[in-house]
């Protein structure tokens, strides 16, 4: 099988060709993120107009980067939801007018299932199911069951934002400066990294002990041998019967401290430094710990996938790995690569391939897109099913 996959959920413009034998032959992404970076986040409407440039232009260039013609493919995937409506709509009106000039068996595919089913496209030994699946993403933070191909049982959710979005507004709340590539997650990543509190950093002495007069008057330094500059964020949820997310708290206490070390409203690099990390370092702790506390019910389950853009960062990735350490569990971690872990089509493409293999059939033109959509209903409106 060769499918045409088409991704227009968010802010990316992605169209890819994937066969069933597992090889890539083109997966194109064409981002907007200098076109939203004024908004502040993704705006609907540029983003949808920005698609209608974008979809063509990827869906010429996946051709192109494959050397092959429409002729040759056997279906074309599209992803159906959740996502904003009008961006979809870019991507499924393209997905059809493309089905209908050639007569190609059309799916619509869910773009989280497609994030969870990546590491079967791209790993040599894939998971066997059941496996977890750890979604951080813009708009998802959620610990899922992967059961079969097409069962998914949500183990935690997120009460209020996701981990992305409080990433993303962190960012913004310590003013650092945009990224064009990666989002501005990984550009909090790395000022966490130049934190005065990490082993290999280079700050002098004189920035520290500014830094040290910042805020020693405003905290008690504790009797540490390392000092510690900030106090700790607030721990969510720490009720450990309590099975779920919560940033929002964090966010809030974030922006308490940010408006406390600079009055004047200019955050200046030490304190972004040192925010950042402590940020990074509470809101990777409470993640982990609840995902602990769920996989230590399941100790049969051999694999946990962590997929979805925040999954591209080291300090969740190291922490992934204590914690399966420190409760002794069989489950292998896998990760997509990082261009397969953001927004991309051909794991839209894929997971239309492993629906095909399992029987699906053309779904038509007829199927409504779904800005919001669990993973647990996945098929609850498809005739065939
Ligand atoms: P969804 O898949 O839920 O619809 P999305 O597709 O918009 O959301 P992704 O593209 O998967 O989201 O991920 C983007 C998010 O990942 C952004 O919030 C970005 O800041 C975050 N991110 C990217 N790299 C990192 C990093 N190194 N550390 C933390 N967050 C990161
Ligand atoms: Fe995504």
């Amino acid at each position: 099988l060769t499918v045409l996959g088409i991704e227009s959920s968010a802010d990316d413009s992605c169209a890819a060709i994937v066969t069933s034998d597992r090889n890539i032959l083109s997966n194109v992404v064409i981002k907007q993120h200098d076109q939203n970076a004024d908004y502040g986040g993704i705006h609907p409407l540029k983003a949808q107009h920005a698609h209608q440039v974008g979809i063509p232009e990827a869906i010429r260039l996946a051709f192109t980067q494959a050397r092959i013609t429409i002729t040759q493919v056997d279906a074309i995937a599209y992803t159906r939801g959740p996502g904003m409506i009008g961006c979809l709509s870019v991507g499924a009106s393209s997905a059809k007018a493309l089905a209908a000039a050639h007569n190609i068996p059309l799916i619509g595919v869910h773009h989280m299932q497609a994030h969870a089913l990546t590491p079967l496209l791209t790993e040599s030994t894939p998971p066997e199911y059941p496996f977890f699946v750890l979604l951080v993403s813009g708009g998802h933070t959620q610990l899922v069951l992967a059961k079969s191909l097409d069962k998914f049982q949500i183990l935690l959710d997120t009460l209020d934002n996701s981990i992305g979005n409080v990433f993303d507004k962190a960012a913004r709340l310590l003013q650092l400066p945009p990224s064009l590539e990666r989002g501005p997650g990984a550009v909090l990543e790395y000022y966490a990294s130049l934190s005065y509190s990490q082993p290999n950093n280079q700050l002098d002495n004189s920035s520290k002990s500014h830094l040290n007069s910042l805020t020693s008057s405003m905290f008690p330094r504790p009797d540490h041998k390392t000092p510690k500059l900030l106090p700790p964020l607030p721990r969510p949820l720490p009720s450990k019967t309590q099975k779920a997310f919560s940033f929002s708290g964090l966010l809030s206490a974030t922006e308490r401290l940010v408006n406390q070390l600079c009055p004047d409203g200019r955050v200046d690099e030490e304190v972004q430094k040192e925010i950042s990390r402590a940020f990074q370092l509470a809101t990777m702790g409470h993640l982990v710990d609840k995902v602990s506390l769920v996989m230590k019910d399941y100790p049969d389950v051999r694999g946990l996938v962590v997929s979805g853009g925040v999954a591209c960062n080291q300090y969740l990735r190291r922490s992934l790995v204590k914690m399966l350490r420190d409760i002794d569990s069989k489950a292998k971690l896998f990760y997509p690569p990082v261009e397969l872990c953001t927004d991309n089509a051909a794991m839209i493409a894929w997971t239309a391939i492993l629906r095909l293999q399992a029987g699906a059939k053309d779904e038509g033109f007829g199927l409504a897109l779904r800005a919001k959509w669990s993973l647990e209903d996945l098929y609850d409106d498809l005739p065939q099913r």
